[in-house]
C-alpha cells in the first residue's frame, strides 16, 4: 500500500461478488494520508463497538444487529466504488496500529474474526463457495458414497441443532476436527476417525478458523517490519498517525460546554456531588481535603472543569481558595495561576486543550501521592468499595461493577455505577468523564425543569 500526500486514488478494484475481502496481502493502492487516517477511525469506531457491545453482554442475535448498524453507519462511502476500497485500507492500516504489543495483536484479532464471520454469513451462498475457494482449502466436498455410509448419523446431528437435513448441493464436507473446535464443542458435527462432517451451512467455521490463523501470523509479521523499518522510515509521516490512533478517543468534542452553559463557584459542591463520575470526585475531595494536588490531579480536574463550564476566572478563584491555604495566595499566583490560564489557551502557544477521554485517564499511570487516574482502574478493591458507597451503591449493583473491574472493563464499571446512582439507563456508555457530567445533569434537569 502506498501513501501519498494528496491525490486521487486510482481506479477502484473491479467488481467481485463477494463484498468481503479475505485481506490476504496489501493491495497495490495509492492512499491520502487523510484517508489513511479516517478510514481507520472510521474501522476503529466498528471494532470497538463490537468490543462494547460484547463487554456489555449482548445476546448472539443483538451483536449481529449492532454490528450491521455499526457497518451501515461507518464504512459507507460516498462513493459506492470506494466502499471495497475503504475495507481493505482500513483494515491495513489498523494491522499496523494494533500489531504493536501482545495485548493490542489479541484484541484486534479477536474482534476482527467476529466482524468477518458475521459477514461471511451475510454472503450469498456461491460468494461464499468464492470466498472459500480464495483460501484454497484443502477439504473436498463429500462424495455420493461417503454420504450415504454417514447420512443417518448427520441427519441426526442436523435435527439435534435444528439445522436443515444435508441435501443436494448442502451436503457437506470432511475436515480435521481440530480446524473446527467450535463446531466440535458446540456439539454441532458428526465425527468419526479424527474427522468431523460440516454441513455446507457450517463452513463459516472453517472459514473462520482460516481468516483467524492467518491474521494471527500476519500480525507477528507486521510487528517485525513496523520494529525493523516502517517506524524508523516513517518517523515523520505515519508512525505518530499509527502511534496515535490505538488510543484515540473518538467521541464528541467536551473542550467547551455546550448543554450546560456554566457553572458557578456557588453550585460547584452540589454538581461534584450529584453528578461528577468517580475519577473527579475523588480529586475534588482530596483538593477539599488536601488544599493541593500534584499536576496530573491539577490537569485531570482543571480540564474536566473547564469542559463543564467553570469560567476562567471562577477557576483561578476557586483554586486559589484551595492552594492558598496550603502555599499562600503570592506563591499560588506565581506558581500555580499561570498553568490554569494555560489551560484555558490564554499563555503560551494558546491552544484551547481539552479535557482528557476515559480512555487517556484510565492509561495514566500515577504516582505515590497522585489522586488522579481512574478509581476503577487505579484503586484497590476495598477502597473502590468505600468509595463507591459513599455513591449510594450498594448490593447487586455493587457485586456487577466490581465484576466488570476484575475484567478490566472500566468504562463499563463507571457505566453501571452512573445507572445505579442516575436508576436510569446509559446505552452508550461512558466514555468521556464530561460526556458522564451531561449525561447525569440531562437527567437532573429532566427531573427538576429550571423555573423562570
Ligand atoms: Fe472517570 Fe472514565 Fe474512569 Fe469513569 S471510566 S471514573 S469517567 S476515567
Amino acid at each position: 500500500m502506498e501513501i501519498i500526500r494528496s491525490q486521487r486514488k486510482i481506479a477502484a478494484e473491479p467488481d467481485v461478488t463477494p463484498t468481503l475481502s479475505l485481506y490476504r496481502s496489501a493491495p497495490s493502492l495509492e492512499v491520502r494520508l487523510e484517508d489513511f487516517e479516517l478510514f481507520a477511525l472510521d474501522r476503529l469506531r466498528v471494532l470497538k463497538g463490537i468490543s462494547d457491545g460484547l463487554s456489555r453482554g449482548k445476546k448472539p442475535d443483538e451483536m449481529e444487529k449492532l454490528v450491521s448498524e455499526l457497518w451501515r453507519t461507518h464504512m459507507r462511502h460516498q462513493n459506492a466504488s470506494e466502499v471495497i476500497n475503504k475495507d481493505i485500507i482500513s483494515h491495513f492500516v489498523l494491522r499496523l496500529v494494533y500489531c504493536r504489543t501482545e495485548d493490542l495483536r489479541k484484541w484486534f484479532l479477536s474482534i476482527e474474526t467476529i466482524l468477518f464471520r458475521h459477514r461471511f454469513r451475510l454472503e450469498s451462498f456461491d460468494a461464499q463457495r468464492m470466498l472459500m475457494g480464495e483460501f484454497n482449502l484443502p477439504y473436498k466436498a463429500l462424495s455420493n458414497a461417503e454420504f450415504e455410509n454417514v447420512k443417518d448419523k448427520l441427519n441426526q446431528v442436523a435435527r439435534s441443532i435444528n439445522q436443515p437435513l444435508p441435501t443436494g448441493m448442502l451436503v457437506g464436507m470432511k475436515v480435521p476436527f481440530e480446524e473446527v473446535p467450535d463446531l466440535v464443542a458446540g456439539r454441532r458435527v458428526f465425527m468419526l476417525k479424527g474427522y468431523a462432517y460440516v454441513a455446507m451451512n457450517q463452513v463459516v467455521s472453517l472459514v473462520v478458523t482460516q481468516f483467524r490463523s492467518h491474521l494471527s501470523k500476519a500480525l507477528v509479521l507486521t510487528n517485525r517490519k513496523w520494529t525493523s523499518t516502517i517506524r524508523e522510515q516513517e518517523r515523520d509521516r505515519l508512525t505518530p498517525i499509527v502511534e496515535a490512533l490505538s488510543t484515540m478517543y473518538l467521541g464528541p468534542d467536551y473542550s467547551q460546554p455546550k448543554e450546560f452553559a456554566e457553572i458557578s463557584i456557588k453550585d460547584i459542591d452540589i454538581v461534584a456531588n450529584s453528578s461528577f463520575p468517580l475519577c473527579m470526585r475523588h480529586l475534588f475531595e482530596k483538593l477539599r481535603e488536601e488544599h493541593h494536588l500534584k499536576h496530573g490531579g491539577r490537569m485531570q480536574l482543571g480540564l474536566f472543569l473547564k469542559g463543564v463550564g467553570l469560567k476562567l476566572d471562577d477557576a483561578l478563584a476557586f483554586w486559589k481558595a484551595e492552594f492558598s491555604q496550603k502555599v499562600g495566595s503570592e506563591r499560588f499566583d506565581k506558581e500555580y495561576a499561570y498553568a490554569i490560564r494555560h489551560n484555558y489557551g490564554k499563555e503560551g502557544k494558546r491552544t484551547d486543550y481539552t479535557p482528557y477521554s476515559c480512555q487517556k485517564i484510565i492509561t495514566s499511570t500515577p504516582a505515590v501521592g497522585d489522586h488522579h487516574g481512574c478509581p476503577y482502574r487505579h484503586f484497590g478493591e476495598q477502597n473502590l468499595r468505600a468509595a463507591l458507597g459513599k455513591m449510594g451503591v450498594g448490593g447487586r449493583a455493587m457485586d456487577d461493577i466490581l465484576e466488570k473491574v476484575q475484567n478490566r472493563h472500566y468504562q463499563l464499571a463507571c457505566t453501571l455505577t452512573f445507572e445505579a446512582v442516575h436508576a436510569s439507563s446509559c446505552d452508550t456508555g461512558i466514555n468521556h468523564p464530561n460526556q458522564y457530567f451531561s449525561e447525569s445533569q440531562k437527567i437532573f434537569q429532566s427531573k427538576n425543569p429550571p423555573t423562570t
